[in-house]
């Protein structure tokens, strides 16, 4: 006997766009339904979402890949993601002795280290060197015109670069190969004193990523400076810095305060513990660009006009929050949610609502929400970034690094 579409549909676990009020119906028509689970927040909203907030969420595994010898690199910038003006994402990964050309560009470059291990350099405009082997969790700022490269290490390596600007794209920036290409061999002569048959053999067009050799010890390749090296480390330890820990999780802050050189681009690591979540806050500097790194997790956000609306997250995703816009981030897994909070921006900065509350005359407060003393009384002059639900205890923790 042949089963109703509707048995065929409840069978498998298919998810339906259904609540629990029984708003909705049976979607039994064209679906992607790995899209549907992945995204069980839109299929069925929270009733307490509405209204028109566009998309605020792209996935890198939505992307072009671009492929080389020696690595490969994608981007979530403003043509897959329109809202992200500020900031734009580029996930790249190197093989063993894999280079990211020598090259510059007119963004400043943000970097934190996903996997692996990788060597960069860099020389100011004052002829000062730079050189540093970067491992999981290190991050680098090299400030907009500055050249730089970055080599994969014996274990290869993955990282996110963040530029910003919105506009931007890691294929269209400065390199030196693409420069000797497109200058006159005489001109190339006149400028390094060599014939023009030094330049015989030159790539003739931009090489981007390539396979070099795994370099030897950092210390064998230092370059002698006779002006010295850069007044202000390009690279951070992020996961060395003080923890600040809170009941939902912990928060590790950089930005130019901690990292001197880093005056355009400030960040929080925020990891959300099982049952925890990145307490109601806005950002009252610049747009927030999210990357998440391990986990799941949902955010709802709330913009002018009632509107508000929930997306699901996981590894890999890139999110964002218009500026000053309301907005939470709950762990909807049973391990850790890590991720990034990205702002064009010198500083970190957030507003809290319960410390807002807290701090403002009591009687305006009770009035304004009709709110009781057993509200009124929990409100936390203190703010706590990443909170819990009341009675969740957590799973042992573990060693990964995110
Ligand atoms: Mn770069
Ligand atoms: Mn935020």
């Amino acid at each position: 006997m042949k089963q109703s579409p509707y048995n065929q549909a409840a069978a498998g676990n298919i998810p339906q766009p259904i609540r629990n009020d029984g708003t909705g119906w049976w979607d039994l028509g064209p679906r992607d339904v790995l899209r549907d689970q992945e995204n069980p927040d839109m299929l069925v909203p929270p009733a307490t979402d509405a209204g028109t907030i566009p998309n605020l969420k792209f996935s890198f595994s939505d992307t072009y890949m671009q492929l080389n010898h020696g690595g490969w690199s994608r981007e979530v910038t403003v043509r897959q993601l329109p809202i992200a003006t500020t900031l734009a994402g580029v996930n790249m990964a190197l093989t063993p002795g894999g280079v990211r050309e020598l090259h510059w560009h007119q963004q400043a470059e943000w970097s934190i280290m996903l996997v692996g291990r990788a060597r960069i350099t860099a020389v100011d405009q004052n002829g000062r060197n730079f050189i540093a082997d970067i491992g999981v969790g290190d991050l680098w700022y090299f400030p907009p015109g500055i050249p730089h490269s970055i080599q994969g290490l014996e274990e290869g390596c993955e990282f996110l670069l963040v530029f910003d600007d919105g506009s931007f794209s890691d294929l269209n920036t400065l390199s030196i190969s693409d420069w000797f290409a497109h200058t006159p061999k005489d001109v190339l002569s006149a400028n390094f004193g060599v014939p023009e048959s030094a330049f015989a053999c030159i790539p003739d067009h931009q090489l981007y990523i390539f396979q070099g050799e795994i370099p030897g010890p950092l210390e064998a390749q230092e370059v002698p400076d006779p002006y010295g090296t850069v007044p202000l480390n390009f690279s951070h330890r992020l996961l060395a810095q003080k923890l600040l820990n809170f009941p939902g999780g912990t928060v590790r802050i950089v930005d130019s305060t901690n990292c001197p050189i880093s005056t355009r681009v400030a960040a929080a690591l925020v990891e959300i513990k099982p049952g925890g979540m990145r307490e109601m806050h806005w950002h009252p500097n610049n747009d927030e660009w999210q990357y998440y790194i391990s986990g799941t997790g949902r955010m709802t956000v709330f913009a002018p006009n009632g509107t508000a609306r929930t997306f699901d997250y996981r590894a890999g995703d890139v999110g964002y929050v218009p500026f000053a816009f309301g907005h939470y981030i709950q762990n909807t897994g049973d391990q850790s949610l890590w991720f990034l909070e990205m702002f064009k921006s010198d500083r970190f900065e957030d507003v809290s609502l319960n410390q807002w509350m807290a701090l403002t005359p009591r009687q305006l407060v009770q009035e304004n929400l009709n709110a009781g003393p057993e509200l009124l009384n929990a409100l936390r002059k203190e703010k706590w970034p990443v909170v819990k639900y009341p009675g969740f205890s957590y799973y042992p923790r573990t060693n990964r690094p995110f």
